[in-house]
C-alpha cells in the first residue's frame, strides 16, 4: 500500500522530532543517482554544513527546509525514511540516500520500488510537482463558497472531484469511499448537484478522518520499516472500503462495489443517497 497523505505527515512528525538548530549536515551518501528521476547530486552536496530548519509536509511532499532551499521528498509507491545513529548504522537493501548529522545521527531512505523523489529547489512556489496543487484538507480555502465555486460546472461523480488533488490534496482512493459513507452521499453523485450541507459535511469529514488516520499511525519508525508503507490501522476501521457483501454497520444492508474511473469504490446503497 502506497502511503497516503496520513502516512506522510507522520513521517514528517517523526522526522522533526530529531532536528535542532545547532545540528548541521556532515554529509549526504547517495547510493544510487536516481530514484524515480535522477537526483540534483552537486546541488543537494552544497547543502553540507547548513541545518534543517523545518520539516515541513505539503500534499505528499515533504520539505526539509534550510537556509539556501528545500530538499524535497516524496515517498512514492514504498519509500520510508529511518532514523539511527550513524555509529549502529547498518544497512539495508534498498537504502539508497543517507543524511548524516554532526550529533551523530542520520536519517537513511530506503525506497523498493524506486518511484519516490529526493529533489531540492530555492523556489518552491514555482516547484512544477507542486504548482496547480489544490489546498490542504484544514486550510481556511477548502470551505463551502470554494468547493461551490468548483463544482459548478464539474458532471463527475463526487467521488473523482474528492481524490482530485486540484480540488483538494490527499484524498486517496479508501479515504475518499470512507469519507463519503460517513457523510450519507453515494459515491456516484455528481459533484455539482451537491447541496451546501453536503458540501459542508464533507469538509468537516475529510478533516475529521485524516486527522483520525494520522493520529492512529504511531510511529513510523518502527511500522514503516518492513512494511510498503502502510501503517496497518487505518484499515481495521474501514466501514465500507473491501467490505462489498457484507453488511453495513449501521443498517445491515449489504455494503456494494463499483468502480468509478477505474477504481474500485464501496457504499451502503441504504446509508447514501
Ligand atoms: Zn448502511
Amino acid at each position: 500500500m502506497m502511503p497516503e497523505l496520513p502516512e506522510v505527515e507522520v513521517v514528517r512528525r517523526d522526522l522533526e522530532k530529531e532536528i535542532c538548530s545547532d545540528q548541521q549536515i556532515l554529509q549526504f551518501i547517495f547510493h544510487r543517482k536516481d530514484i524515480r528521476d535522477p537526483i540534483p547530486i552537486k546541488k543537494i552536496n552544497k547543502l553540507v554544513g547548513s541545518s534543517i530548519l523545518k520539516i515541513r509536509r505539503r500534499a505528499k511532499y515533504l520539505l526539509f527546509e534550510t537556509e539556501q532551499g528545500n530538499l524535497i521528498s516524496h515517498l512514492g509507491m514504498s519509500g520510508s525514511w529511518r532514523i539511527c545513529d550513524v555509529a549502529e548504522k547498518s544497512l539495508r537493501k534498498h537504502d539508497h540516500i543517507e543524511i548524516h548529522f554532526s550529533d551523530g545521527k542520520c536519517f537513511i531512505y530506503n525506497d523498493p520500488r524506486r518511484f519516490g523523489i529526493f529533489d531540492f529547489s530555492k523556489d518552491l512556489e514555482n516547484y512544477k510537482k507542486m504548482v496547480g496543487l489544490g489546498p490542504e484538507p484544514w486550510a481556511a480555502e477548502f470551505s463551502v463558497p470554494y468547493l461551490v465555486e468548483k463544482f459548478k460546472k464539474i458532471n463527475r461523480s463526487i467521488k473523482l472531484s474528492l481524490m482530485d488533488p486540484k480540488i483538494v490534496v490527499g484524498v486517496g482512493n479508501i479515504y475518499a469511499s470512507e469519507i463519503l459513507f460517513e457523510a450519507g452521499i453515494k459515491p456516484q453523485k455528481k459533484s455539482c448537484r451537491l447541496s451546501q450541507q453536503e458540501l459542508e459535511k464533507i469538509i468537516s469529514i475529510t478533516q475529521k478522518i485524516l486527522e483520525q488516520a494520522i493520529l492512529g499511525g504511531g510511529s513510523t519508525i518502527k511500522t514503516f520499516q518492513q512494511t510498503n508503507g502502510n501503517s496497518g490501522k487505518f484499515q481495521n476501521q474501514h466501514r465500507v472500503y473491501g467490505r462489498h457483501g457484507k453488511p453495513c454497520y449501521e443498517c445491515h444492508q449489504f455494503i456494494r462495489k463499483a468502480e468509478i474511473a477505474g477504481r474500485s469504490s464501496f457504499w451502503c446503497p441504504r446509508c447514501q443517497k
